[in-house]
């Protein structure tokens, strides 16, 4: 056959649950076109179907159902695989659903080539192996921004968490490969790069190196120009840590460390390993280092006897902090763990009304904080053109947009900040 006239395989994914998971699909995504493959939307008809799924997101059955009917209708002859945290749990559950050809757990789904090589009708590839595979890093989000996977599994014990069960225990790449994967992402243009994992603050790895010294090893890289911290435990933040991160001049000003809650009973009953006073002073911490920075958290809300008087601690505490990129779940009950176990489960209207009350809260101190920034300069790295204008973040992640004739994808300006439209800051280039 005329080379020019091959027709290329066809892969598509769908990815639910968190950055993680998004950051694995890409580096899967990539695989796949590094054999020949070409990449499709979700719902394009495809030879591969790469469901990667997650076990946090309510309702994760019905979700995994019908995605798989989605799959089957756009591709009723492509090969389905069902990856990713729900698997690794629920793969019986899998079995029983019409249509899948492979089912892999969170190690197995990178070997996916290997066994779409294998004529066998249907495959469950589950292991709770340490091995930790994939020093993934993704050409997701714009082509600006990589994520780089340096850790996975953990080895705390969250009373609501199924991420352990799912993961395994805490597993990390070497120093060394997450220097050439860095190397690697700024070599092909990527201007910003977020270590990723589900619990990096306790990144070491198998020589002994703690993710400060990873820090120090990916910033000291020339081609590194500006690099995130995915969430980080608050009880991981450390002051040696921040050191680094400010020495190098590449940390961008923005910290996601998870709270959960601000009542020391309800913190004490998740098994966190912090309390409100502790998570006060690390916000202090920070701050003294980064002053400008902007803070995100993750928040649960209706934990199993969470009072009013409770969550209004957590209101109370949001409303005066310095949060400002608010991630709220309703509390949703997670069979295997702890926290399934308690009797004084909250009713999901209670539940809707206290996750309404937070984004509200979190909507509003978002905007004091964005509007805060006018007058102000941040540098911005754009990465797409929107109705007629350049968008990216800034340094403390907000959403900054400006005209301009030029092609500024992936480029990083500094910009002043003139006004707030519809959520998102509207700026000048500085020029010199
Ligand atoms: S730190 Fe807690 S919430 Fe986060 S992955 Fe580990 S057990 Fe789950």
């Amino acid at each position: 056959m005329d080379k020019s006239i091959e027709i290329k395989k066809k892969v598509a994914f769908h990815t639910l649950g968190c950055r993680l998971n998004f950051s694995e699909s890409g580096s899967i995504a990539q695989g796949f076109v590094e054999r020949g493959y070409e990449v499709v939307d979700f719902g394009e008809k495809a030879d591969v179907v790469f469901l990667n799924t997650c076990t946090v997101t309510d309702g994760a059955d019905s979700s995994c159902r019908n995605l798989i009917r989605k799959a089957q209708n756009s591709s009723p002859e492509g090969k389905i695989v069902v990856a990713g945290c729900y698997a690794q749990m629920e793969a019986d559950k899998i079995k029983q659903m019409q249509g899948v050809d492979l089912i892999l757990g969170t190690s197995e789904k990178y070997k996916v080539f290997d066994y779409l090589e294998s004529e066998s009708e249907l495959q469950v590839k589950i292991d709770k192996s340490a091995d930790f595979f994939g020093a993934a890093t993704t050409t997701a989000d714009s082509h600006t921004r990589a994520f780089l996977k340096i850790q996975d599994g953990c080895n705390y014990v969250c009373s609501f968490c199924i991420i352990p069960f799912a993961r395994g225990r805490s597993k990390a790449i070497s120093i060394d490969e997450a220097k050439s994967e860095a190397v690697k992402l700024a070599k092909s243009g990527f201007k910003e790069i977020v270590l990723t994992g589900v619990n990096i603050g306790e990144y070491e790895s198998t020589s002994g190196e703690k993710l400060v010294d990873l820090v120090q090893a990916v910033t000291d890289i020339p081609e590194v120009h500006r690099l995130r911290l995915g969430s980080v435990e608050p009880n991981t933040m450390t002051k040696e840590l921040l050191e680094v991160l400010k020495n190098s001049g590449k940390y961008q000003d923005h910290f996601h460390i998870p709270l959960q809650s601000a009542s020391n009973e309800i913190l004490t009953s998740m098994r966190r390993k912090y309390r409100i006073e502790d998570y006060r002073s690390i916000l202090e911490m920070v701050k003294s280092y980064f002053p400008q920075a902007a803070f995100g958290a993750d928040v649960i809300v209706g934990y199993p006897g969470e009072t009013e008087e409770q969550f209004l601690e957590t209101f109370n505490f949001l409303r005066n902090g310095p949060i400002t990129h608010f991630h709220i779940f309703p509390y949703s009950k997670r069979k295997g763990t702890t926290a399934a176990k308690l009797t004084d489960q909250i009713q999901s209207a209670v539940k809707k009304d206290r996750v309404r009350t937070l984004m509200l809260l979190g909507e509003a101190k978002l905007d004091e904080f964005s509007k805060n920034m006018i007058g102000k300069n941040s540098q911005v790295l754009f990465e797409q053109q929107v109705d007629g204008y350049w968008e990216g973040y800034s340094s403390n992640y907000l959403r900054v947009k400006v005209k301009s004739d030029f092609n500024l994808k992936n480029e990083i300006y500094p910009v002043l900040m003139k006004d707030l439209v519809g959520g998102k800051l509207l700026g000048e280039i500085i020029v010199d």
